[in-house]
């Protein structure tokens, strides 16, 4: 394994004047650990001491913020699809079994963020987070890292967002609202479908649909507006009108301040791993998928403005917006929301009248 590439690489000079040097891990950082527990039973973590946590987000990428934190490599949520499963490769990792079962955990990531926050070079950028991979999978039960890194955020008034599939995010609740009280905090959750088989086969790992909108709830109840990353809207399994209306209407309900679709992407990684499970799952499909994707990484453009615009549609039926410019946003105190007519009703009022949305998010969380 290539070690000393476990960070998401600092770009240009004022990354590199905040993350240090390139080279983020030496080889005697890392200790192998199993645990034998059901939750864990056929995971490796492999934790390393991190030189740097924030990174910077190249110049080009499409990507709606410039930094990032990202204290695990590697997701035990398994989704097939994860675009992310490419960037195990870097570390001589599988992209496949091996992104889902060899996690790597930054294990100071805390500490290390608390050091780059107080540096006289950071400015307070917006800091995103989930960005690469789940910041809340299972592994962060065991680890908590999350609230050392809110608690950092929070004790600078950093603004953050968080995007998750994972339901641990309201372990953490009460610092949300804290650092909610001194700073701008977004957080959206990933729920592409509501599908219960499509579930269970392609996002193995993860909280049921429902569990992630019951999080959505939870966190609007709180005063802590939460939009929903529509994705991926999956191609022929997933996409069919009524599953779409079902999927914002439950969005919807959940009291979401937006909804965001984002149709499928399979890039190099995830395109194998994915290839495989539709074979295997979904046989007669491979030659539409071979005709879908054949120009890339991405649904052709007449199909992403199909689901968009259907998207959209539903979602003015049910009353909820699409996300304006990232979902970052002081948000209310507890006790000021209310589903019905409340702060988060508002903002999608707010939202109906912004541009729909562009397919800026590169996870698909
Ligand atoms: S899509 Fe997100 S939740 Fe799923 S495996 Fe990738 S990082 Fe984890």
């Amino acid at each position: 394994m290539r070690w000393d590439n476990l960070g998401d690489r600092p770009e240009g000079a004022a990354g590199a004047a905040v993350t240090g040097e390139a080279a983020l891990f030496g080889t005697d950082a890392v200790t192998t650990r199993t645990f034998d527990t059901p939750e864990f039973r056929g995971i490796t973590f492999h934790e390393v001491r991190a030189r740097s946590i924030l990174n910077r987000v190249p110049g080009a990428s499409r990507m709606p913020f410039e930094w990032t934190v990202n204290p695990y490599r590697g997701c035990t949520h398994a989704c097939v699809y994860c675009f992310a499963r490419r960037t195990h490769a870097y570390l001589d990792l599988d992209t496949g079994v091996g992104f889902d079962t060899q996690i790597v955990v930054k294990v100071n990531a805390p500490e290390v963020l608390r050091r780059q926050l107080a540096s006289p070079r950071w400015q307070g950028a917006h800091v995103a987070m989930g960005t690469n991979v789940d910041c809340y999978q299972r592994a962060e039960g065991r680890y908590r890292l999350m609230p050392g890194i809110i608690e950092a955020l929070r004790d600078r008034a950093n603004p953050f967002s968080i995007l998750t599939k994972g339901t641990l995010i309201l372990r953490d609740l009460d610092l949300l609202r804290q650092a909610a009280e001194v700073t701008d905090v977004g957080v959206s959750v990933s729920v592409g479908f509501t599908d219960q088989e499509l579930w269970r086969t392609v996002e193995p790992g993860t909280p049921a649909p429902e569990r992630r909108l019951d999080v959505v709830r939870t966190l609007t109840d709180a005063g802590i507006g939460c939009g929903v990353l529509m994705a991926p809207v999956i191609p022929f399994l997933g996409d069919r009108p009524e599953q779409l209306r079902a999927t914002v209407r439950a969005i919807a309900e959940a009291g979401a301040t937006s909804v965001t679709p984002l149709a499928l992407h399979l890039r190099p990684g995830a395109r194998e791993w994915y290839a495989e499970w539709l074979q295997h799952h979904h046989p007669h499909l491979v030659p539409r998928y071979e005709r879908m994707y054949a120009g890339g990484a991405y649904a052709p453009t007449w199909y992403q403005r199909r689901i968009t615009r259907q998207v959209h549609e539903f979602a003015a039926e049910f009353g909820i917006g699409p996300a304006g410019r990232g979902e970052a946003r002081r948000v209310a105190p507890p006790g000021r929301a209310e589903r019905a007519g409340g702060p988060a009703r508002a903002r999608a009022g707010e939202a109906r009248e912004a541009p729909p949305a562009e397919p800026t998010q590169l996870t698909l969380l």
